[in-house]
């Protein structure tokens, strides 16, 4: 009764988009469950699509979609400080390596599983997270080349990640990006891909698409500007989600609706009682916000209190056309006439990003090779 449908033409649609814009080889981010899409659904669709790599963050995440039969290259590199590398070795997981003690313990394990290591450099140059700091760029570099000359690591890549802060901040990374890759061929080492661009500098600044990019949200459909839709990026939203009327009750004027009685109804009306709540990722705090679902093809309000498992709909004036399992639509693509994601992250000041990667694990993610089907 709670289905997020993942559209896999549209995702193959974003990443073959994406693509074609930049010219150069596409590494799709498949983190946090692909963006609460599902990673396996994502990075099956992206690779059909051409992508080069996928990517998650976190090894775990790596290892399960290896697990779920993905057998194209992954990449991972938010490592914990007890992470394991001799199961992302032997898994042909290749592994983003911000300092030399990462190093140390991937060339360890790459000698104990008698197989060479492929590393991505991830370099800090700016956004002061996780990556090489420009004063550990030399010795990191020089230990790198020690190690690929011994044929115990491939250095497959260099990358590092934007602050998203203005053009200007993106040009000062990019020159020391430029500055890492130099010192880095200086050093002995020049790895086959380079890349900076996230989904945000993908779409907007070609002079950081160097000879790789890498993106999440945007491969998804989603847009990672506030002022552009997902439509005027050429983008379509791969998730719809979906569940149905389960509850249907006539109410006179004055009701109560849900805990609190927060929304009394004005007038004699129709409540449709649908079972997805704040356990499913549906911000509870929509609650009052003039949020509105689809049902029947129509906008309708949500009124009420939004529980754990369930939330109501007024459907007054489409009372009699509808039947209980008539389906109701959370958010899609607004090309198709549902509300977009960015409603609700709007009314909740946040990001689309932070909305679909909420989904909870109740809701089915189910993959539909065409519009919902
Ligand atoms: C999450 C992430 C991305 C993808 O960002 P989008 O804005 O979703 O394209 C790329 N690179 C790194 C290092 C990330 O953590």
């Amino acid at each position: 009764m709670r289905v997020a449908e993942i559209s896999v033409p549209a995702i193959r649609h974003n990443v073959t988009r994406i693509r074609e814009l930049t010219g150069g080889a596409v590494i799709v981010v498949v983190k946090g469950g692909g963006y609460g899409h599902g990673a396996a659904i994502a990075a099956a669709a992206a690779f059909d699509a051409g992508a080069e790599i996928v990517a998650t963050a976190d090894l775990e995440e790596a290892l399960a979609l290896r697990d779920a039969g993905i057998a194209g290259a992954i990449l991972c590199w938010l490592h914990g400080v007890r992470a394991d590398f001799g199961d992302a070795v032997a898994a042909d997981i290749e592994l983003g390596i911000s300092d030399l003690a990462q190093l140390e313990k991937l060339a360890s394990a790459a000698l104990s599983q008698g197989k060479r290591a492929t590393l991505h450099l991830k370099l800090d140059t700016g956004l002061s997270r996780n990556g090489a700091s420009p004063d550990a760029w030399d010795a990191l570099f020089a230990r790198t080349a020690e190690l690929e000359a011994a044929g115990t690591v491939r250095v497959r890549g260099v990358f590092s990640h934007l602050a998203n802060a203005g053009d200007e901040n993106d040009r000062l990374q990019a020159a020391r990006f430029d500055d890492a890759i130099a010192r880095l061929a200086a050093a002995g080492v020049d790895p086959e891909l380079k890349h900076l661009a996230a989904s945000a500098a993908t779409l907007a600044s070609p002079h950081l698409h160097y000879n790789a990019v890498r993106v999440g949200v945007a491969a998804f459909g989603l847009s990672p500007f506030a002022d552009k839709t997902s439509a005027q990026l050429g983008l379509i939203p791969a998730m719809t989600l979906r569940s149905e009327i389960v509850a249907l009750r006539g109410v006179p004027a004055g009701t109560g609706v849900s805990y609190g009685f927060n929304h009394v109804c004005e007038t004699p009306t129709t409540l449709a009682l649908v079972p997805v709540g704040y356990a499913d990722g549906m911000p509870r705090a929509l609650n009052g916000s003039g949020a509105w679902v689809t049902v029947a093809g129509e906008p309708r309000p949500i009124v009420g209190r939004i529980g754990m498992d369930q939330f109501i709909v007024d459907v007054g004036p489409l009372a009699g056309r509808l039947s209980l399992g008539d389906p109701v639509v959370l958010f899609g693509d607004p090309e198709r006439g549902y509300p977009p994601v960015e409603i609700w992250a709007g009314l909740m000041r946040t990001i689309n990003y932070e909305i679909v990667v909420g989904i909870g694990p109740r809701v089915l993610r189910v993959p539909v090779d065409e519009d919902g089907k």
